[in-house]
Formats: C-alpha cells, sequence, structure tokens
C-alpha cells in the first residue's frame, strides 16, 4: 500500500512524496491521518531554524481513524474509530519506560541514517504505529481538536509537577499557545494566574481565556501591579514557556518560599543564568524543566479533549486541505496564528 507524505528536504521547501508502507505487523495499526497540527518544531525545520540533519519527515501533532488492527495488536480500538496518535511515545520496555519516564525514551524509532527522511512522519495520509502508541476518543470527538492531544498532554506534565493548591497564585510567562494551555489549565485547578507577555493582542487572549491579569513584563509599573495582585509580590510556581534568560532572571526574582520555577520552554538563542545557591538553599525553591509528555498524561489529554472538558477551538487558527502544505507552513510560521492544521479529506 502506497501513502502520501511531507518531507522537508531543506529549508524553505516542502515536497510531497509517496512512499510504500511495509505490512502491518501483528501488534501494529493502521490509521489514516485526518488532521496534522504544524508545531514549533516543525516550523524550526521549515525555517532552518533547526540545529538537526534533513530530510525531516515532519507532523507529531495528529489525529485519525483506524483503518486496520494487527492480529496480535491490544484491543483498545476497533476500525472506525476516531483516534489521537502519540507518535513520539516509543517503545515502553528501556530503563526510563520502566520508570514512567517514557518523555526520555531511550529508544530512537523515527529513524535517522545520513540522507534518510527521518521523523515522526505524521504529516502523511496514511500511517502505521504500535498499538500502545494509538487512543481512541469518543466517536463524535472534533479530530482537529484531537490533534492537539500532544502539546495538551506536555502541559498537563507541566502543571501536575509543582504541588498547588487551589487560589495559589502562579505565573505564566509568555502567552503563545503553550502559555495559553497553560492557563487554560491551571485555571481548571482553581489557581490564580497571572501572565507575562510583550504582545499586546496576545495578552488579551491570555486574558479572555480567563488569565485573572496579563501585563507586559517590561510594564513601568511591573512592581506595583504585582503586589496589588499577590501577596508580598510572589508567586507559588512560575512556568516559563517563552521570554529567553531575561524572563527566567525575572522568574527568580518573583519566587515565594517553597516557590516552584518550571522551565517548561527552550531557549534560543542558548544562554547561561548566574543564581546564588543560598537563594536555593534558604528559600527551598524548586527549579525543574519539563520535557514532553508521558502515556499517562497523553491519556488524560485525549479523554479532556475526547469529552469535550477543554475547548481548544480558540488555537485552531487555520484549517488547510491536503496538499496544500506550502500555504499551510507559511500560515503556520506567520506571528498572527496559534495553530494551523492540515486536514485531510
Ligand atoms: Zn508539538
Ligand atoms: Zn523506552
Amino acid at each position: 500500500m502506497q501513502t502520501h507524505t511531507v518531507i522537508i528536504p531543506e529549508p524553505r521547501k516542502v515536497e510531497i512524496r509517496k512512499v510504500e508502507l511495509p505490512p502491518l505487523e501483528p501488534r501494529q495499526v493502521l490509521v489514516k491521518v485526518k488532521s496534522c497540527a504544524l508545531c514549533t518544531w516543525e516550523q524550526r525545520f521549515y525555517l532552518g531554524a533547526s540545529p538537526q540533519s534533513y530530510p525531516f519527515r515532519g507532523g507529531h501533532e495528529v489525529s485519525g481513524e483506524v483503518v486496520e488492527i494487527g492480529r496480535e495488536a491490544v484491543p483498545t480500538a476497533q476500525v472506525g474509530d476516531r483516534v489521537a496518535l502519540a507518535i513520539m511515545t516509543r517503545c515502553g520496555a528501556c530503563e526510563s519506560c520502566r520508570r514512567g519516564m517514557d518523555n526520555f525514551c531511550e529508544m530512537d524509532s523515527h529513524g535517522n541514517e545520513p540522507g534518510q527522511p527521518w521523523g515522526p512522519g505524521g504529516l502523511s495520509e496514511y500511517v502505521i504505529l504500535e498499538d500502545y502508541q494509538v487512543y481512541k476518543a469518543h466517536s463524535q470527538a472534533d479530530l482537529n481538536h484531537l490533534a492537539l492531544s500532544e502539546p495538551v498532554a506536555c502541559v498537563i506534565r507541566s502543571v501536575s509537577l509543582p504541588p498547588l493548591e487551589g487560589g495559589d497564585a502562579v505565573l505564566v510567562q509568555g502567552a503563545g499557545l503553550m502559555g495559553l494551555i497553560h492557563v487554560l489549565l491551571l485555571k481548571r485547578r482553581g489557581m490564580k494566574v497571572m501572565v507575562t507577555e510583550p504582545d499586546e493582542r496576545r495578552r488579551q487572549r491570555a486574558a479572555e481565556l480567563g488569565a485573572d491579569l496579563a501585563i507586559d513584563p517590561n510594564d513601568l509599573a511591573f512592581g506595583e501591579r504585582i503586589a496589588s495582585f499577590c501577596e508580598k509580590g510572589k508567586f507559588r510556581a512560575v512556568f516559563f514557556t517563552a521570554g529567553g534568560i531575561p524572563a527566567i532572571r525575572q522568574a527568580l526574582s518573583l519566587l515565594d518560599k517553597g516557590a516552584w520555577l518550571c522551565l517548561y520552554g527552550s531557549v534560543h538563542p542558548k544562554g547561561t543564568l548566574e543564581i546564588d545557591p543560598n537563594e536555593i538553599h534558604y528559600n527551598e525553591w524548586v527549579l525543574t524543566g519539563t520535557y514532553s509528555h508521558t502515556k499517562k498524561s497523553f491519556r488524560q489529554a485525549v479523554a479532556m479533549i475526547s469529552e469535550g472538558l477543554i475547548d481548544l477551538s480558540p488555537f485552531i487558527s487555520e484549517r488547510v486541505e491536503f496538499p496544500k502544505v506550502d500555504y499551510a507552513f507559511e500560515r503556520a510560521i506567520s506571528p498572527d496564528t496559534y495553530r494551523v492544521v492540515v486536514t485531510f479529506p
């Protein structure tokens, strides 16, 4: 069986190639892709800003419908079911996976032979996955929303780390898609949420989605506004999603005793940070990162989206039909979009 798949052979170039799918193995599932969102990872390849190699087969925020199930696959979904695809989740058997840290799985199943396309490859008409990568959703679940299970799963991990209590004041830095999903999930947990974001339209969006206060991190009255927002002007947790080293420095000045600083986002360009260890010692700060998702957080994300418990429609800026992928990438890299999804008939 053949499928069309999208390859980024070099920066600013997108190609559709016809490839032969291998025969289905006993524990595999064949899925017809219905929706694939273009995440910043794919966008970095398109822009030529990724240090990783080309050609790249992108697409890791994916939903679809089950077409065929291998004879020994665990029957969590049936033919015709709508599913979200944890295409980045791997083996389940390595040391990291057995520790419950499958976000650090040691197996790379995306292939990386020199000169050959590598990557998750969800931007295709059909994909073959292992049974444990396929998560069944409601028969009525919105397939475009379902494609965002991966970013939601990553944020579920992030907001689950600090031991927060209802009413705690927390800060989310950055109101891009990741910052806004943090706002949605933290509000659902009863937090008092402040957002810092330099862009006015994005601050507006954060406020619409429930942020209790959204301000410019460079606001001249920053200190006063925070002091009137929460006690001592300090937060129980800060979630860094964007803003680089200056934002992280600001975060360190805003941590309450026993507070958590969660570095959800990466920093580009790279940089270093100076921290007085006594600050960590006397204040019992916890500094941590969160990287990717686990099977556990992915399952929760699919359940919440599938049941309509969180509304992701504000984040789907545009739907573009396959095969108009050149246009889709151009729209995805535009600063006025959150997620552009490529839809398949
Ligand atoms: Zn993603
Ligand atoms: Zn593993």
